[in-house]
């Protein structure tokens, strides 16, 4: 896939975190509730092309005495039961990124097998999604920010229900902005339809630009854009080119 605009740089120190106590952030490591800490390694789209990483994670739970190792909503794998004094040791091992758990920032870039595993797929969802990942995982923002891409109209990743939400169809891929679940849940709306691989990245890139610089800190895209008014939001990440 071609490159279009670069993020280079991640981290914004204007957007900052305050966690639950005792979460420890600059190590990936999760409080759980028994007072040991989860953690949970960046695994892109939760496909493991190399089993030797499977018997590594499965090592370190070993290892470190974890009652157990989840699969979590977002495609990771989590080691829970870890104790205080072993998250590092832990992450030595296992030689691997922390997954963006928490904080203000892109989470789990969700994405499903599309036209590389499933036979339903209509477009290439670990291609786009395995891009979004590269370039937006783990970068700050005003609130925590969603992205999945589903192979097709089935939605398997949820493209309603998330900040910003992509389904691939025969034509394309279509966008929805502004979707949430929680407490008080918020379907995304159409932005586009038909687009490429690159004019989802733009919208993307435009989407995250104007976000970084307009939206209100803990604001979800979805409140920001209610805010603002969607025809607002429309023309500031969409333009002639990228409108079907
Ligand atoms: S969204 Fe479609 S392509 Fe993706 S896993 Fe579901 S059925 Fe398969």
């Amino acid at each position: 896939m071609e490159n279009t605009s670069e993020m280079p740089n991640k981290l914004d120190d204007r957007f900052q975190h305050s966690a639950p106590a005792r979460d420890m952030l600059e190590k990936g490591a999760i409080l759980q509730r028994d007072g040991t800490y989860a953690i949970a390694p960046h695994i892109p789209g939760g496909i493991i092309t190399d089993p030797e990483l499977l018997v590594r994670i499965a090592n370190v739970a070993k290892k470190y005495n974890c009652p157990a190792v989840k699969v979590t909503s977002s495609q990771r794998i989590a080691i829970v039961g870890l104790k205080e004094e072993d998250v590092d040791a832990a992450w030595k091992d296992l030689d691997m990124t922390p997954g963006a758990a928490i904080g203000l920032c892109v989470r789990s870039v969700k994405f499903c097998p599309g036209t590389t595993f499933c036979k339903r797929g209509q477009q290439d969802s670990v291609g786009l999604g395995t891009e979004i990942d590269r370039r937006y995982h783990g970068m700050t923002l005003p609130s925590k920010f969603k992205i999945s891409v589903s192979g097709c109209p089935n939605k398997c990743m949820d493209a309603m229900m998330i900040d910003f939400g992509i389904m691939g169809t025969p034509k394309g891929f279509t966008v929805y902005v502004g979707g949430n679940g929680g407490l008080n849940p918020r379907f995304g709306e159409k932005l586009a339809e038909h687009q490429t691989s690159e004019q989802v990245l733009q919208i993307l890139d435009r989407t995250v630009s104007f976000y970084k610089r307009e939206a209100r800190t803990n604001e979800r895209l979805g409140k920001f854009i209610d805010r603002l008014g969607f025809d607002r939001y429309r023309q500031e990440v969409l333009n002639e080119t990228t409108v079907h």
